[in-house]
């Protein structure tokens, strides 16, 4: 199986990532682009833009430099936060 999440981090310095002065900012576009890779559920940015969020099963999903990281390894799940 290919990995989406890996193609993603790959393409996202090139496209729907806009670094900017104070913060980041992603294109509508590429989130809709973007699924959650656990549940393929809808994502948002989050309010702050720091977390991409599974509006399916609440997973929360880091950026980090700006990218993305849609890896399932890397999302903090919703009520369980200690591993
Ligand atoms: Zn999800």
């Amino acid at each position: 199986m290919p990995d989406g999440a890996a193609v993603a981090r790959r393409t996202a310095g090139t496209w729907g990532v806009v670094a900017t002065g104070g913060g980041i900012m992603i294109d509508k576009e590429f989130l809709e682009i973007l699924a959650c890779p656990a549940c393929k559920g809808e994502v948002r940015l989050s309010e702050a833009a720091e977390r991409i969020v599974c509006q399916a099963c609440g997973r929360r999903y880091p950026i980090r430099d700006g990218i993305p990281v849609m890896l399932i390894d890397e999302a903090e799940m919703p009520s369980r936060d200690a591993k």
